[in-house]
């Protein structure tokens, strides 16, 4: 396998310097080893033929067999066009041709047999091909089975560069090789029970069975996403072990105090197993770098401080970060509420913290009187200098640049702990993915007594019921929620419904107190009323997904979402969350104005039936592709996948996983003689791409 890697392009039987060049500026192909893993992204099946009668347009790509009737050349000029009648005994299509007319007339012969390849359309309600591949019965039996269909781009199809070459190409050096030698190491293989490298490149090019096909595909799937899995987990541990970290030894006054007299509730089981795995692991003498996944009212705030409590009892100090000034201070208020008859000394530092006030906070951080400092990201601007710093909690961490994590720990020589918090649900296996580096613990339940937030789907016609039942909640004292898709790419239309909107409301429920917020005001107006819906003096707030994360006001039982089909599913279930606070039954109303495509009316449909963060997650992927999740992974992945898929390809991630840590537990340099081809594999995929080890 190695040698191929070594032999350019253009050297391969067919292809030649120009098109070589071709090939790399168009696939990124550079070597014989890139063309043989340049597979197919799809397969089209030639085992089977279907009768015209049973055609549809949403087929895929499908062959009958039949004779043609008759052949005719119709209109003139750039309209001219070749119509063949073409008959199975089911029923008879259209077979139409717009060019090489000529040559296609010539060699077709009426009354022969045929079989045709291509995509079924319709045409006046009858099945109609356009520019089918035609076969006779002989040429066709060669071509029987599956057939790969490569990724390809428009410029190379304009050169001339199409499957059948590539295919050709590929062949060339398939068949210059007696057999690809195997990157796995054998204790993986045989465990996985994986095909071999060999069998499975070549089935993946020239597909035998389905079946054989699926367990090539699965082999490579596996490949990548094992080295994946290997790589991260080498620098995860590599990484642990070289940075040291405080040692939290000791349960003391603080979090006793605290857990013994004010905590307001018992901790649920879930909240208990996080806490304790996170005191294990602030106590293994390596920094901790730890992902708290809960669901939105999860009680992660929760977790946090007792984390907090925790860094107090051993001499240090703790930093609570959250991304917008309205979420730092409503933090602050809880953990000061909360921890204050504890003993604890908790301030508040944002952007607006005045001068005097700020002087004395850089005070009590200097001199160590000051245990918790909550803040914005203004705690990573200013000339903050903690005594010493313990941990870090980050909040919501999607906010934050990777950028922002490193500059905290750039404060101490040794590093604090850090804790990020998220309630995006990532699901697990990409998670894994993602944040390769972090141990992830996850808040998988709710605090007892929740009721689930009721959600329903309704159109227009309804808004006048949706309506009175906003005005039932406003009579009984709630506050009410109605939100707009955030203003973006039609801004000046988007601003236009937002403010018609707010009118709207305004006027319907005039003897009420409206608040309004969106992006574009002034961060100063933005929280004047947002405090004014928060405090209860406003009892409606018509807002953009600004509110989107953390905000707390659990007298709130309504939230209308307008336009619901423009959001995502997992912005949706967040923006869910910010009913259902309190003891109420809630409910979140989604409007659409149009009517909708199946695919998004399901996707609207799922909300109304689950409030499983988790399940919603995974849909929106399936949906969506992993879209945001992409992106920070992009930045964070040793190398591009070809084959697997990071949304679909869940189970295949987490057996990749395992296999990983137990081959890094055995070997960890991967020393062993058996697992060397592996690691050299490994390394060249990845010094082909840019140093990555910057991430986190
Ligand atoms: P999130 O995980 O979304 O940040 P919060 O920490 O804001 O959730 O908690 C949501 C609400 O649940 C808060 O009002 C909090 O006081 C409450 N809560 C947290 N833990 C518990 C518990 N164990 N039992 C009852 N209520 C809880
Ligand atoms: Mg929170």
């Amino acid at each position: 396998m190695e040698a191929l890697r070594k032999i350019d392009i253009k050297y391969v039987k067919g292809i030649g310097p120009k098109r070589a060049e071709l090939l790399t500026k168009q696939l990124d192909i550079h070597t014989a080893y890139d063309l043989v893993h340049h597979f197919p992204t799809s397969y089209l099946d030639r085992s089977t033929f279907y009768s015209i009668r049973d055609l549809t347009a949403d087929m895929p790509t499908i062959q009958v067999c039949g004779r043609f009737v008759s052949l005719n050349v119709l209109g003139e000029g750039a309209r001219m066009r070749l119509v063949g009648l073409f008959s199975d005994g089911s029923a008879t299509m259209e077979v139409v041709w717009f060019q090489s007319i000529k040559t296609i007339r010539k060699n077709i012969i009426l009354g022969e047999q045929y079989v045709l390849f291509g995509k079924p359309g319709m045409f006046n309600g009858r099945p109609q091909l356009v520019h089918p591949e035609v076969d006779t019965l002989k040429t066709a039996a060669t071509r029987q089975g599956m057939r790969g269909v490569y990724p390809l781009t428009e410029t190379l199809r304009n050169r001339g560069i199409g499957t059948r070459q590539l295919q050709e190409w590929i062949s060339n050096v398939l068949s210059s090789r007696p057999k690809f030698s195997e990157n796995l190491p054998p204790s993986v293989l045989e465990q996985y029970r994986l095909m071999g490298a060999d069998d499975a490149i070549r089935q993946l090019h020239h597909p035998t069975s389905p079946d054989l096909l699926k367990k090539a595909r699965e082999r490579m799937k596996f490949e990548e996403l094992f080295m994946i899995q290997v790589d991260m987990l080498r620098r995860a541990r590599r990484r642990k072990m070289a940075t040291d970290g405080f040692r939290f030894t000791r349960v003391g006054n603080f979090f006793n105090n605290f857990y013994n007299t004010c905590l307001p509730f018992p901790l649920t089981n879930a909240q208990k197993r996080v806490i304790k795995e996170i005191r294990a692991n602030c106590n293994t003498g390596h920094q901790m770098n730890r992902l708290v996944q809960g669901d939105v009212g999860s009680g992660k705030t929760l977790v946090a401080l007792m984390a907090m409590l925790l860094a107090l009892d051993n001499g240090f100090q703790a930093c609570l970060m959250a991304p917008t000034e309205i979420l730092a201070t409503q933090h602050y208020e809880t953990l000061s509420k909360m921890a204050a008859a504890a003993g604890v000394n908790v301030r508040l530092l944002t952007g607006s913290t005045r001068k005097r006030d700020r002087e004395s906070i850089h005070a009590g951080l200097a001199d160590g009187s000051l245990h918790i400092l909550v803040g914005t990201h203004a705690v990573l601007e200013d000339p903050v200098k903690f005594q010493n710093l313990g941990l870090v909690v980050i909040d919501e961490q999607h906010r934050f640049g990777v950028a922002q994590r490193a500059r905290l720990w750039a404060k101490n020589s040794i590093p604090p702990h850090v804790l990020v918090m998220t309630a995006t649900p990532i699901p697990r296996t990409l998670a894994m993915t993602v944040y390769g580096d972090l141990d992830v613990s996850v808040i998988d339940e709710l605090p007892p007594g929740r009721k689930p937030v009721t959600t329903l789907l309704r159109y227009d016609n309804a808004r006048e019921q949706v309506y009175r039942g906003i005005g039932r909640q406003l009579a009984e004292g709630r506050q009410v929620y109605i939100v707009y898709p955030l203003i973006e790419e039609n801004e000046k239309l988007d601003l236009r419904s937002l403010t018609e909107g707010y009118e709207d409301i305004c006027e319907i429920f005039n003897n009420y107190r409206v608040a309004f917020v969106h992006g574009k005001l002034k961060p100063e107006e933005k929280d004047h009323q947002m405090n004014l819906f928060a405090s209860g003096k406003a009892q409606i707030l018509v807002a953009t997904t600004v509110i989107e994360v953390g905000v707390n006001v659990p007298n709130a039982t309504t939230m209308v979402i307008e336009n619901a089909e423009r959001f995502g599913l997992s912005q949706l279930h967040q923006l869910r969350g910010r009913v259902g606070r309190g003891a109420a039954q809630s409910y979140c109303i989604l409007m659409s104005k149009v009517k909708l495509a199946k695919e998004t009316r399901e996707r609207l449909e799922l909300m109304t039936q689950t409030t499983d963060g988790f399940r919603i997650a995974e849909a929106d992927m399936k949906f969506r592709g992993p879209g945001d999740i992409e992106g920070t992974m992009q930045s964070g992945m040793p190398f591009n996948l070809h084959v697997a898929n990071l949304a679909t390809d869940g189970q295949i991630i987490a057996l990749a996983r395992t296999a990983a840590e137990a081959l890094l537990d055995a070997d960890p340099e991967l020393q062993h003689p058996a697992n060397v081809p592996f690691r050299i594999a490994l390394e060249s995929a990845v010094s082909r791409t840019a140093d990555w080890s910057q991430i986190s």
